[in-house]
């Protein structure tokens, strides 16, 4: 049953390294898919308090309404107004 140990401790190690891989790396949603534009901003769903309305007056977020329809983007451009990706929070 030796190998069986190995496979284990071989998968843990492989398991790790993709985890760290993808620490190392940022998301590539990211980017705008349309514009390849790197100024993207999320898109924050609810109703906004004081904070997070100085965050969108400064651009640093955008404002999705408090509505969702369950298939929200969860990422704006705001070099071409381009919206893409999924939240999990219309569920
Ligand atoms: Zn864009």
């Amino acid at each position: 049953m030796r190998w069986w140990w190995i496979g284990v401790g071989v998968l843990v190690v492989l398991l790790s390294m993709a985890v760290m891989a993808r620490i190392g790396h940022p998301p590539t949603e990211l980017r705008c898919p349309e514009c390849r534009s790197l100024e993207v901003i999320p898109i924050v769903y609810g109703l906004p308090g004081t904070e997070l309305t100085e965050q969108a007056e400064r651009g640093e977020v955008a404002l999705g309404g408090c509505i969702l329809t369950g298939n929200d983007p969860a990422w704006h451009c705001t070099a071409c107004e381009h919206r893409w990706g999924r939240t999990d929070m219309g569920r």
